[in-house]
């Protein structure tokens, strides 16, 4: 079949393809070790001159598979799973960037990367600048210096749900000679391929939506194999020059398109190991089938809770990408047609605490350290994921104290909106 497969198909259909006889689901490969007929057979693989498995730290069917899923609903050629989105994020960088080195970050993402980019990786000499999404092109290009190696931002921000001009960070990446990483957990690749405005490399937390039950902690890097290493061999000797522990092998030379992909599984992920389950990545693949109906629920839900805040005069303000009113509505417009996500962002009137009590007298909408979830839940940043920021740091984050994260799920709207309006009618 030649024809371009859509994306309710690749859900439901991309990965595993079983054979005359084998099982049609997705089988978990629950094993550590696999088993070769003779130490001949076992030495082909050491000396990478024959493919197979032999240890699930390095490769198992299972992972592989949900990985092929997602690659192909990115539209990339090589994807890998992490055990979390966290370990997804610190790979992608950690995978180009070394210490001395130095990248640039939209300021407004998840708060536990903005901790691994600040503060965790100054730990290992590599350096981050945080900029603004609003900054103008000359105020970000001033930030590029000789050792910068990449620069980072989500596709939609967590929490704020501001959405990313890829487009722009793209063109100003590579005006550089660096790649662009997004992290696209919130928009799914349902809403927004990446790689269509010029990304180089996606990543996700499959913990979110690609799940979207809360069954497990999972992260995912996809590249798309367009970013040209080579014609900026020196920033990139990673990648450009012989690794000694991987028997000399030049990843750009002997792997092409794959360089980025292979170095991250052959290298990093054998010495550092942080790989997802098989029994996980099971689970993941299960909610990967359903993600294209979720996320259509999930949009049509927040849209219509956020359209009732908007009209609620005990909001302060509401922040999603669907109201015309927000600000990030034009680049909505051109990158998520289809819808953004299931999350938003709004404050109330009155003082800080207000916040809380309203948040305690939810009843279906719960409180969890968690979003895009089937089940609706809520956050105040504020007192929870961002509580060791300082007030100019969550300021500098583009978080005001007063942000309530509301993550819709795919429950009867009516439902939720009578929940959060009972909640406000405590006061
Ligand atoms: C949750 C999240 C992460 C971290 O993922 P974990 O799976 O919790 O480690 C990274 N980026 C974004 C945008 C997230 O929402």
């Amino acid at each position: 079949m030649n024809r371009k497969l859509n994306k309710a198909t690749l859900c439901v259909q991309a990965g595993w393809q079983p054979e005359n006889g084998g099982p049609r689901q997705l089988p978990i490969i629950q094993s550590t070790t696999f088993n070769y007929a003779n130490s001949e057979e076992m030495a082909m693989l050491f000396d990478l001159k024959k493919e197979g498995y032999f240890y699930t730290r390095l490769q198992n069917p299972t992972n592989d598979q949900v990985a092929a899923k997602i690659c192909a609903l990115e539209g990339g050629v090589g994807a890998m799973l992490t055990s979390s989105g966290q370990a997804a994020n610190f790979y992608a960088v950690f995978n180009i960037c070394g210490a001395g080195d130095h990248f640039i970050s939209c300021n407004d993402i998840y708060g536990g990367t903005f901790n691994l980019f600040g503060v965790t990786m100054k730990k290992l000499g590599i350096e981050c600048t945080f900029v603004s999404p609003d900054a103008t092109d000359e105020e970000i290009e001033a930030q590029f210096r000789p050792n910068t190696k990449l620069v980072f931002g989500e596709t939609i921000s967590n929490p704020g749900c501001k959405v990313f001009d890829i487009e722009r960070f793209a063109r100003l990446a590579h005006k550089h000679g660096v790649p662009l990483i997004v992290d696209n957990t919130f928009a799914t690749p349902v809403n927004c391929n990446p790689f269509d405005w010029g990304c180089d490399i996606v990543t996700h937390s499959t913990t979110k939506y690609m799940d979207g039950h809360g069954s497990q902690v999972g992260g995912c890097i996809v590249d798309s194999g367009n970013f040209d290493w080579d014609a900026n061999a020196d920033k990139f000797p990673g990648l450009t020059t012989p690794d000694e522990s991987y028997h000399g092998l030049t990843y750009t030379k002997t792997f092409g398109k794959m360089a980025y992909t292979t170095k991250l599984v052959a290298q990093l992920m054998r010495d550092l190991g942080s790989i997802p389950a098989p029994q996980n990545s099971f689970l993941l693949n299960l909610g990967l089938e359903t993600l294209h109906l979720r996320m259509a629920q999930h949009c049509r839900n927040a849209q219509r809770v956020a359209e009732y805040l908007e009209s609620d005069p005990r909001v302060a303000w509401v922040n999603y990408p669907g109201l015309p009113s927000s600000k990030s509505y034009e680049l909505a417009q051109k990158y998520l047609p289809n819808g953004s996500c299931g999350v938003l962002a709004f404050g109330l009137k009155g003082d800080r605490d207000r916040a809380i009590r309203f948040m305690d007298a939810l009843r279906l909408i719960r409180i969890a350290t968690h979003v895009a979830d089937a089940r609706s839940c809520v956050l105040h940043p504020a007192s929870h994921t961002h509580r060791q920021l300082s007030d100019e740091q969550l300021a500098e984050a583009g978080i005001a104290p007063d942000l309530i994260r509301l993550s819709c799920g795919i429950e009867d709207a009516d439902d939720l909106i009578a929940d959060i309006q009972q909640a406000l009618d405590k006061g």
